[in-house]
């Protein structure tokens, strides 16, 4: 499907340019912001097509919404995210790995996945905030 593809081009752009995890409303206000007329409702589903396409990384947050990045690591990997200033660093977590794929095990799961981010304050924010 060719189609809204200078959209889609915007929304991967300001995607790479955000750094952190953003939300579709916070990315739709960033290309507002640079003068795009962008719809909201086609920043959604570029968003989707991307993350489908394994072109970004999409995740919940803790209150349930939809957050997007670029990431820069290919292939499965974890996040640890600044819950004030969006500051996301690409963790492996070999611990988590084993973990996993035991407890599946022992339960008879196969081809077992998982989603494991972590919310918190970064340390610039952790020295600010007090
Ligand atoms: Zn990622
Ligand atoms: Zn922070
Ligand atoms: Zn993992």
């Amino acid at each position: 499907m060719k189609r809204n593809t200078w959209q889609r081009e915007a929304v991967r752009e300001a995607l790479d340019t955000s750094g952190g995890f953003i939300s579709a409303q916070g990315l739709h206000s960033a290309l507002h912001a640079g003068g795009s007329p962008i719809g909201l409702a086609t920043v959604y589903r570029a968003l989707s097509d991307l993350a489908d396409q394994g072109e970004a990384d999409s995740l919940q947050s803790p209150d349930g919404e939809s957050l997007y990045r670029a990431c820069t690591t290919t292939g499965h990997h974890h996040h640890l995210i600044c819950r004030n200033c969006g500051l996301t660093v690409e963790i492996g977590a070999d611990e988590v790995e084993a973990w996993a794929k035991r407890v599946a095990g022992e339960h008879g799961f196969t081809e077992a996945a998982h989603v494991v981010d972590v919310f918190g304050l970064c340390a610039t924010c952790s020295a600010t905030a007090r």
